[in-house]
């Protein structure tokens, strides 16, 4: 059973968790003047309490992920409604049998998503949000539409809505051609659906749209993690790819086919590994035997590197190399055996 909480500040805090921690996801456009402060409060609120996971702070809101066990998890949630500007902040929540995180970092960000601005707080200036019910009937319904991924190329490539495109969402740059080359292809009429993984990239992109002159575009509020629990796995393929130690999840308990495939022979893989090979580090996807066979390296020649991971470990992203072993030495015997 996989479940998915969509927690708001009047919802009753009531989990049926069967796991002992819960993953919180969530952002929260708001103007603040000192995020700075903010930070503080964050790390005075965390000393001590079990927290893990990573929290960036920018003038135009907060972006976070955190691990913890249910009720510093409630007492959070509670706490971050009470700060000016976050009353209604939502909040994602899934259960895990750990820890999704290594440790925890807050800290500032020039901005939230590293685009080079900031969200405009206008809302004409962003895609109009729909719930994932509307988002689903427009998707369904809409046969003048083009339905945009604007998460990363390797988290498409894991799983997506059936007939979405991926354009290059890395920097600014390569989304402002991709916009203008779709511009030139649709008809002004053509309604964008935008999806990401929990809906802060829309209000990003949508507005990069906004400025491009579309005018029918569409953000999935709460994103695909929010659509997974209202909608199930309704047009989706594959799995979701999460930035922390789950590094990929169904989007409901609904079985879809595995589209992932093995970065070395092409077969299904739903699993991400970085290369061993420190100095490359290349995420890719691949399966259990070709990552004993390239000894969880991306290629034959990372295999030759001088800094090479022990793969057996690899069942969570890697960490910093000493957190294996004391010292080189005793990470490259680690790794011969
Ligand atoms: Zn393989
Ligand atoms: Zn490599």
């Amino acid at each position: 059973m996989f479940n998915t909480w969509i927690v708001q500040r009047s919802s009753l805090l009531e989990f049926d968790n069967k796991l002992p921690y819960l993953v919180l996801a969530y952002y929260h456009i708001t103007k603040l003047e000192q995020p700075e402060l903010l930070v503080k409060a964050h790390k005075a609120f965390f000393k001590d309490k079990d927290f893990k996971g990573r929290i960036y702070l920018a003038k135009d809101g907060i972006n976070g992920t955190l691990s913890a066990p249910k009720e510093l998890v409630c007492e959070y949630m509670q706490w971050l409604w009470s700060q000016p500007g976050f009353d209604n902040a939502e909040f994602k929540i899934q259960e895990f049998e750990d820890h999704t995180f290594g440790k925890l970092t807050v800290k500032t960000r020039p901005e939230l998503v590293a685009l080079g601005f900031e969200v405009p707080l206008d809302e004409k200036a962003i895609g109009a949000h729909l719930s994932p019910k509307e988002w689903r009937e427009m998707y369904e319904t809409e046969e003048n539409k083009v339905v945009l991924d604007v998460r990363n190329d390797y988290e498409w490539e894991l799983g997506h809505f059936e007939g979405s495109e991926s354009p290059p969402c890395k920097t600014f740059k390569d989304f402002d051609d991709y916009s203008k080359e779709l511009k030139a292809r649709v008809n002004p009429e053509t309604k964008v659906l935008m999806c990401c993984t929990g809906g802060i990239r829309c209000e990003f992109f949508s507005s990069l749209l906004k400025q491009q002159g579309f005018e029918h575009v569409f953000q999935l509020q709460g994103g695909i993690i929010k659509y997974g629990a209202e909608e199930k796995s309704k047009h989706w393929k594959g799995k979701l790819f999460v930035f922390d130690d789950r590094l990929s999840i169904p989007i409901s308990d609904e079985k879809t086919e595995v589209i992932g495939k093995c970065h070395h022979c092409n077969k299904e893989a739903e699993r991400y590994y970085n290369c061993a090979n420190m100095d490359c580090n290349e995420l890719f996807l691949c399966c259990e035997d070709c990552l004993k066979a390239f000894h969880g390296c991306c290629q034959d020649s990372c295999q030759k590197g001088t800094r090479v991971r022990p793969y057996k470990l690899a069942c969570t992203p890697f960490r910093k190399w000493y957190t294996y072993a004391k010292s080189k030495e005793e990470l490259n015997t680690l790794r011969a055996t």
